[in-house]
């Protein structure tokens, strides 16, 4: 035997590895029952709004090349910079990352595909992000997106529909306290003109600019605008505003998306000072925000990105998406004290005997079949337990009823039936041979 298939030969007993407990990745969360109901329930409710607007999903690989979003996102953006999980691939080198956004790679598979090719395509996406940041509420190095993405029309309009449907989303998802910001950054000659004189008002007050702020002075200054910093808001509050540089065709875009947010009763403020993570955005930008959640505030983000499409490769077309922070939702969710999801099965199935597991599995599978919801006792390997264990499991799992199959009424051809939740205990039997007769009588009105 060679060396190398020597060394992949199972561990011998006396060399196995001692137990160690081993933790999960700081900042990347389990997310288990009862919280997980929450998280089935917004899926649920976000599939079923966005196939009423006929967006389409979409399920990207979660890898991308590393050059994906070095070109996509820009390379001085925070996530470019300081927060992607980025490794080579140890079998052929290739530099890859976690994807830390999901636009860029939505548009990857749009060009490699072609998928404008018979015009615009609506699509939506779920699923989880990686950044590599300070995990706090609210932010988290997995955390999960939704994005809305409409690509290959340029008009005013959908930008609306886009903020029309996350608007109507919060209202299915019951939110409260949700306000919308929104801004224009222009073409890019405006961006440019605003440019020179936002560096030269930044010189004027680089006492007071930050590390980061310097070194974007010259490289990105528009993100300085979206500093956190509280030493710099007076001199950011100051700077001259991208607004005031538009030209007529960008106003006449930002005035379309207003009049239809007006028309529709969806109320908004202009925050000229509102700019965006990522490098690829024009025109149009919006936020969703909430003072709910403290500094975490922001639940969604999203704009138009006519150039990207062009940058990674396709052929020119405009684009306009959103992306939703899950963990945030849920967080709002949580916070204005909504009930989770109700859990508990309709039946609990009692097994005094091994014996009668065949015949008490058909008739689960039965009931299953006709939409009750049944648990089933499950033994230790050494049999089924006792009664008694078994009724306190029972009363312990919420079920509004104990199916117990005992000896002598399977041996009639009969199952009983008792209630688990009026006091008295309510016991009747039923027939082993019509289950789906009497099923719909355990489901749950709840
Ligand atoms: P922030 O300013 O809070 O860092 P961002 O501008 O980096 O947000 P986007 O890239 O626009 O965020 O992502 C869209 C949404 O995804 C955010 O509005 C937020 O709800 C959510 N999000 C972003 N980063 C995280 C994170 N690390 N953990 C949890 N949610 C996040
Ligand atoms: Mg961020």
């Amino acid at each position: 035997m060679s060396e190398s298939l020597k060394e992949n030969a199972p561990l011998k007993a006396d060399k196995v590895a001692k137990p160690q407990k081993l933790v999960g990745v700081k900042g990347m969360n389990d997310i288990l029952p009862p919280d997980s109901a929450r998280w089935e329930w917004l899926e649920g409710q976000v599939r079923s709004l966005m196939a009423r607007y006929a967006y389409r999903n979409v399920r990207l690989p979660i890898v991308e090349p590393t050059a994906l979003f070095v070109r996509g996102l820009g390379e001085v953006t925070d996530i470019v910079e300081k927060e992607m999980y980025s490794f080579e691939d140890r079998l052929n080198g290739e530099q890859l990352t976690l994807r830390p956004e999901g636009t860029a790679g939505l548009v990857r598979a749009v060009v490699e595909h072609n998928l404008l090719y018979e015009g615009g395509k609506r699509l939506y996406y779920m699923g989880p992000m990686f950044r590599h940041e300070r995990p706090q509420r609210g932010r988290y190095r997995q955390f999960h997106q939704i994005g809305a993405e409409v690509l290959g029309f340029g008009g005013a309009e959908v930008d609306a529909e886009l903020i029309l449907l996350a608007n109507d989303l919060w209202k299915v998802l019951g939110l409260k306290d949700v306000r919308l910001e929104l801004n224009s950054l222009g073409q890019p000659a405006e961006r440019q003109a605003h440019r020179a004189a936002l560096i030269a008002h930044l010189e004027k007050h680089s006492d007071v600019l930050d590390e980061e702020a310097k070194r974007r002075l010259h490289s990105n200054p528009l993100r300085i605008l979206d500093t956190k910093n509280p030493a710099m808001q007076s001199v950011v509050e100051a700077a001259p505003r991208l607004l005031d540089f538009l030209g007529e065709a960008s106003l006449a875009h930002f005035n379309a998306v207003k009049a239809i947010l007006d028309a529709n009763g969806v109320a908004y403020s202009i925050n000229p000072r509102l700019v965006r993570g990522m490098d690829y955005y024009n025109l149009t930008v919006f936020e969703f925000i909430t003072t709910s959640l403290g500094s975490q505030g922001t639940i969604c983000g999203g704009g138009r990105y006519d150039y990207l499409i062009e940058q990674i490769g396709g052929k020119p077309s405009p684009a306009v998406g959103w992306a939703l922070g899950v963990e945030r939702v849920l967080e709002l969710i949580k916070e204005q004290g909504e009930a989770l999801p109700d859990l508990t099965p309709d039946v609990y199935a009692i097994i005094p005997e091994t014996a009668a597991l065949p015949v008490a599995m058909q008739v689960l599978q039965t009931l299953r079949a006709c939409g009750v919801s049944a648990q089933m006792h499950a033994g230790s390997g050494e049999g089924m337990g006792s009664m008694k264990s078994q009724f306190k499991k029972a009363d312990g799992s919420g079920a509004r009823f104990a199916l117990v199959f005992g000896a002598e009424e399977l041996a009639q051809g009969l199952v009983a039936i008792k209630s688990l939740r009026d006091g008295e205990g309510a016991q009747r039997t039923a027939s082993l041979s019509t289950v789906a007769d009497w099923a719909h009588s355990l489901q749950s009105t709840l």
